[in-house]
């Protein structure tokens, strides 16, 4: 069998046409577009490319965007302070604090002095027990998660009582997913797996799995022998092989590899991700969308 592949790329590409055009009807309807703004403190190269994506996304959708760049010693207070400049700010709906952050700042002090409201990467300890309670309380899934959702639901995958079994346990990726999968309602209604480091037979499980979520961040680490046949599979896993020279630009580039050994596993699972061009594109998206989400709670539509 040759899985279906689910590309991350294409369905970007609906969902931002999607969010253009809602964007463009209710600016004519209400006279205001979505506002994001990227704090970025210092100048990490992968911090600045992240953020820059971020910003040109907002852009090509129509938002207003905000791109707030500190320099690496600004204080904790100072940071503290901006944050809440923008929580009062009626024009931005969503804020987004590029992390990590220098050593001298603390990370989940700035992170929970974010306005719920406008928390669009639904990291907030609010926002997290809203997910957990589920149904309409959750108002901003974490990113990658709802990515991750959107990409099942729209490749026609059945959830409804499915076999989930997710690998890993981070705040992210794998306990927001487990969560999300197992809620009632659309997309989920899934039985779920949780498996990590000190799982005894990780194999076990995989096995058992009608759609694996993969987010251990170790290359290969699912074998093919361990996906169900006919599983959908959803590789999470974003790890540096090496490098090569792009044939596009003559620069040099990272290999990028799931943690899924994808080559043999597309023979044998019924859907599967990419890696890269899976569920990376998904996460940026969905900041789009959960940015548009605050303007509409704050407008009271639908
Ligand atoms: P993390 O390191 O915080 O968590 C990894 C989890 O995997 C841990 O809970 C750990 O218990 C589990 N794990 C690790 N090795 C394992 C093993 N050998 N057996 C069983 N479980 C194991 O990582 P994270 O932030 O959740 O990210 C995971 C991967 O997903 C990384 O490769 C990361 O780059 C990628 N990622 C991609 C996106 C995206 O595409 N947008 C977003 C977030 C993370």
């Amino acid at each position: 069998m040759t899985a279906k592949l689910i590309k991350g790329t294409e369905i970007r590409e609906q969902i931002l046409e999607e969010i253009t055009a809602e964007v463009a009807q209710i600016k004519e309807k209400h006279g205001v577009v979505p506002g994001l703004v990227t704090i970025l403190v210092g100048e990490n190269p992968a911090s600045v490319s992240y953020v820059t994506l971020k910003i040109k996304t907002a852009h090509r959708v129509g938002f207003k965007e905000v791109q707030d760049n500190q320099p690496e010693d600004i204080s904790e207070e100072q940071l503290l302070a901006l944050i809440d400049k923008y929580n009062k700010d009626d024009s931005i709906h969503g804020i987004l604090v590029q992390l990590p952050l220098p050593k001298h700042i603390d990370e989940k002090k700035v992170l929970n002095a974010i306005d719920p409201d406008k928390d669009v990467d639904g990291f907030h300890p609010v926002n997290v027990g809203r997910l957990m309670i589920g149904g309409d309380e959750v108002k901003f899934p974490p990113c990658t998660p709802a990515g991750i959702q959107e990409m099942i639901v729209r490749s026609g995958v059945e959830t409804s009582g499915a076999e989930v079994v997710v690998v890993g346990r981070s705040n992210i990726v794998g306990k927001p997913i487990a969560n999300m999968m197992l809620q009632k309602g659309p997309g989920a209604n899934s039985t779920v797996t949780v498996v990590h480091t000190r799982t005894r037979d990780l194999a076990y499980h995989c096995k058992r799995a009608d759609i694996l979520i993969v987010a251990a961040g170790v290359p290969g680490l699912v074998k093919p022998e361990w996906i169900k046949p006919g599983a959908c599979v959803i590789d999470v896993g974003v790890n540096r092989v090496g490098e090569k020279i792009s044939e596009k630009t003559g620069k040099k580039v990272a290999i990028l590899r799931g943690d899924v050994d994808f080559e043999a596993a597309k023979e044998i699972a019924g859907y599967i991700t990419p890696v890269p061009g899976g569920v990376g594109p998904m996460t940026i998206t969905m900041l789009m969308k959960n940015t548009l989400k605050s303007l509409k709670f704050r407008l009271g539509i639908d």
